[in-house]
């Protein structure tokens, strides 16, 4: 089913219009471009952000993590990196014309905090809270960009409650969005789930 363009501007406005203006609230931002494998995403550093070299490591372990696991990043792949207090870890999926884009902001509790029960607060070696959390951040944004507008349909089936959550973790039974995320994390952290998980991940369109 197609969104309606009053939806689609009630999510513009929700969505892209909180990202300009936490992003607006940013006094100055350090601009730099990351390849790996001949594929790119660009990296903002907020001046003001003490943690930001740190995020924008993790950013770049992220993305040499899934791009080693044979996927392609997500279209237009940026991260935001800022303490600015109202921002939060999370990807922004659509811009201004509803283009896909991912747009990832990694806020005060990108490095640690947080909450515990998700895969980032895992003890997993090799990876950093830090690492999971944009790998985390990265497997929203593929789950948006192969879902394409049915993402952001409440007729689609994404809403609600996962069945298999709990043998993810206590934050994948947040709703089948997180669910895919947190699958996605820990597969790409060498984790294992059951053929159950596996096939309700896929029925939600999880990256793959
Ligand atoms: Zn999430």
């Amino acid at each position: 089913m197609a969104l309606s363009d009053a939806r689609k501007n009630g999510i513009i406005t929700m969505e892209f219009c909180s990202f300009m203006r936490q992003m607006g609230a940013v006094k100055s931002f350090k601009q730099e471009r990351y390849t790996y494998k001949n594929q790119a995403c660009q990296i903002f550093k907020d001046k003001d952000d003490g943690e930001a070299t740190a995020k924008a490591n993790a950013a770049k372990k992220a993305v040499k993590t899934i791009i080693d696991k044979g996927f392609d990043l997500p279209p237009d792949l940026r991260f935001y990196c800022t303490s600015n207090y109202e921002v939060q870890n999370r990807a922004f999926n659509k811009d201004a014309a509803w283009n896909t884009v991912s747009w990832i902001t990694l806020g005060t509790t990108a490095l640690q905090g947080g909450r515990p029960d998700a895969t980032s607060s895992m003890n997993i070696a090799g990876f950093c809270k830090g690492d999971i959390t944009c790998i985390h951040e990265i497997g929203h944004a593929l789950h948006a960009a192969a879902r394409g507008d049915d993402f952001h349909d409440p007729a689609a089936n994404l809403t609600g409650r996962a069945a298999n959550a709990a043998a993810v973790s206590g934050y994948a039974a947040s709703n089948k969005k997180e669910f895919v995320a947190e699958v996605f994390a820990g597969l790409m952290v060498g984790r294992h789930f059951s053929t159950a998980v596996m096939d309700e991940y896929m029925q939600y369109g999880g990256p793959h």
